[in-house]
């Protein structure tokens, strides 16, 4: 199981904070509910690309002593199975279908070395399929917007809510992935649809994700190789 690590810092800063398995352990286990502090069960890792880094970060994972379940810390600027990080895919998003530069423009705002925009058309095609359901389930966190078109209107409420802060919203309160579940992982029971939900009171310490049972063969442990993009 994941749940969102809430660390606002840069990537450098985030790989200097999860060295210390007392800063954010779990308090208790999100899986079973057991009122004891998790334990410290290494690290896995993942590839990330972010503006300014581009390699390996490390994931933290805790032990339930009493399920035996891990819960793993993914931090809050990555999206589960994307190698690019939440604030190039939203700037790429942004500058491509709001503002309305050429794929290759909207590459070059994103990062540099401009990415592949071929990349970004896979995000949005996710986001396109996405965007009805994205301005449903937002609804509770952004004021009304008025726009042509579902798309700039999930555009519209995510930079007024903040990406990293819906996204922690869907991910948490919805298990809803910012740009939808990849195939792969919507089998038979996988909630692929988006309701409204209300959003978690302010300062909550860590934001749960309940992420129904995954198959086993899609364990965490893989997920570096499994990266989609
Ligand atoms: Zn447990």
């Amino acid at each position: 199981m994941q749940i969102l690590h809430p660390f606002a810092g840069s990537v450098q800063q985030y790989a200097e904070a999860i060295s210390d398995p007392d800063r954010f352990r779990p308090d208790h286990c999100p899986q079973c509910q057991a009122k004891q502090p998790l334990t410290g069960h290494g690290f896995y890792r993942r590839t990330l690309v972010d503006p300014a880094f581009d390699g390996v970060i490390r994931v933290r994972r805790y032990l339930c002593r009493l399920c035996q379940r891990t819960v793993s810390l993914l931090p809050q600027f990555a999206l589960p199975w994307l190698r690019f990080s939440l604030r190039v895919i939203s700037l790429f998003l942004v500058a491509r279908l709001l503002q309305g530069l050429t794929l290759a423009a909207a590459a070059r705002a994103a990062s540099q070395p401009a990415m592949p925009y071929q990349r970004g058309q896979f995000w949005i095609r996710r986001f396109r399929r996405q965007a009805p359901a994205l301005g449903v389930a937002l609804g509770p966190l952004a004021p009304p917007v008025t726009a042509p078109d579902f798309v700039a209107r999930a555009l519209a409420m995510l930079e007024s809510i903040g990406w990293i802060a819906a996204h922690r919203f869907l991910f948490s309160e919805l298990r809803a992935h910012l740009l939808g579940w990849p195939p792969f992982l919507a089998p038979q029971g996988w909630r692929t649809t988006l309701v409204p939900a209300r959003p978690a009171p302010r300062g909550s310490p860590h934001s749960i994700c309940l992420e129904p049972a995954r198959p086993p063969a899609l364990g965490l442990g893989r997920e570096r190789k499994n990266l989609h993009g």
